[in-house]
This record gives structure tokens, C-alpha cells and sequence, in this order.
């Protein structure tokens, strides 16, 4: 198993890609942090409920409380597997909590999007609750609106996609996570794509760098 890191800001679209190249190669395999937040607040588990205030207010939850999710999935994945992690690390301390656990880190690959583009992505987004596939009303439309193309699910908006709250996250990712691309630039494990392109695109790019 190897470790693929996705680093870029909320809606720079760095889950679409995950997605898509997970869905394309059997041995990509998807994982977002948020995902595993969001499904553990739905659960309503011990984690959930403690991750919920934070991910309403567009603030990062515990370290430990996510760290611990993700060790747990490296722990379970065996094989001849890239993992393509996405929304986790978060910050510098993260990073050394996964380099402590010897995660086997391959790449870290920056999604580049600028930050006007960006608000107007989430403003646009939708997200199936089901399969967790994502739409754009006008970049990456559902066949029939409102419904996910690939389980029929109705799409919902993520409760924090509201323009407060993605600026708030917007400064968390500029505050927090962004020294992260100075980190693993030293380590020589950068790589960066114009997230811009549009979703096919942004794949291929992503693919052919990581
Ligand atoms: P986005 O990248 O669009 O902001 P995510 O789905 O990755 O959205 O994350 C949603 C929320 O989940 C974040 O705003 C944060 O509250 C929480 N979260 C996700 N990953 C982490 C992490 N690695 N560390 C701390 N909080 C996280």
C-alpha cells in the first residue's frame, strides 16, 4: 500500500478528482477525511458528536479525533493499494502524526485553484448523501436536477457550504494548511496541478503527476 496525499483548498475540487480516479483504477482507492467526519456525525457515534460544532463553524476538528479515523484505515488497507487521501493532514502536526504512524507517503499532490474561483465552486456545489458523489449546477450538472446520476438519491447542499462559513474555511486552509506545501516541498514530495481545467482534465493532470 502507498499513500498518495491531496493538498488544496475547500472546492478546489481535489474530491472530484479522488473520485473520479478512483472510479476509473481499481487500485486508486478514495479516502476524505470529511467523508468519514460526516459519516460518523450521521451515526451520531462518539467522534461524531464531537466533531459537529467544529465542521458547522468551519473550524478544524481535534488532531487526534480525525488522526485516529485515518490510522484506522491505513491500518485495515492492505495490498497493492494508493490510497488517494484526501482533507487529511490538515496542518504541520497532522503531517507528523502520519510520518510518525511510517505512513508510506508517495506524493503530495497541490490542487493550485485561485480563491475567487473557488467561492463561486461551492456556492454551485451539490453532494449526494448516499454515494457521496459531487455536482456543480453549472459545471458538472446531475442528467436530471436535484438527482444523483449514479444511486438516484436526492442531492443535498453540505451545511457548511453557505458563503460565511466558506470563508471561514477558506481562512483556515490559507492559516493551517498551506504551510504544508513548504513542508513537503522540502521533503521533496511536491507536486502541483492548475485545478482549473475542468473536472477531466484535472484528472488526467493529477494522474499523470502523482
Ligand atoms: P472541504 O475540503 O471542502 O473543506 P472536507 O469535507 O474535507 O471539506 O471537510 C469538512 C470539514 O470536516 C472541515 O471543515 C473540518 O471541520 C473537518 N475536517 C476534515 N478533515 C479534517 C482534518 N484533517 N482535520 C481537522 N478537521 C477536518
Amino acid at each position: 500500500m502507498n499513500i498518495v496525499i491531496l493538498l488544496g483548498a475547500p472546492g478546489s475540487g481535489k474530491g472530484t478528482i479522488a473520485g473520479r480516479l478512483a472510479a476509473e483504477h481499481p487500485e486508486l482507492r478514495h479516502v476524505s477525511s470529511g467523508d468519514l467526519l460526516r459519516g460518523a456525525v450521521a451515526k451520531g457515534t462518539e467522534a461524531g458528536k464531537a466533531a459537529k460544532a467544529a465542521m458547522e463553524a468551519g473550524q478544524l476538528v481535534a488532531d487526534e479525533l480525525i488522526a485516529t479515523m485515518i490510522k484506522d484505515v491505513i491500518a485495515e488497507t492492505t495490498g497493492d493499494v494508493t490510497m488517494l487521501l484526501d482533507g487529511f493532514p490538515r496542518n504541520v502536526r497532522q503531517a507528523e502524526i502520519l510520518e510518525a504512524i511510517g505512513a508510506p507517503v508517495k506524493s503530495v499532490v497541490l490542487v493550485d485553484v485561485p480563491d475567487a474561483v473557488i467561492a463561486d465552486r461551492i456556492a454551485g456545489r451539490r453532494t449526494c448523501p448516499q454515494c457521496k458523489a459531487g455536482y456543480h449546477i453549472h459545471a458538472l450538472p446531475p442528467k436530471v436536477e436535484g438527482v444523483c446520476d449514479k444511486c438516484g438519491a436526492k442531492l443535498v447542499i453540505r451545511k457548511d457550504d453557505n458563503p460565511d462559513t466558506v470563508k471561514d474555511r477558506l481562512q483556515v486552509y490559507h492559516a493551517q494548511t498551506e504551510p504544508l506545501i513548504a513542508y513537503y516541498e522540502a521533503k521533496g514530495l511536491l507536486r502541483k496541478i492548475d485545478g482549473d481545467q475542468g473536472p477531466e482534465k484535472n484528472a488526467a493532470a493529477f494522474f499523470a503527476v502523482m
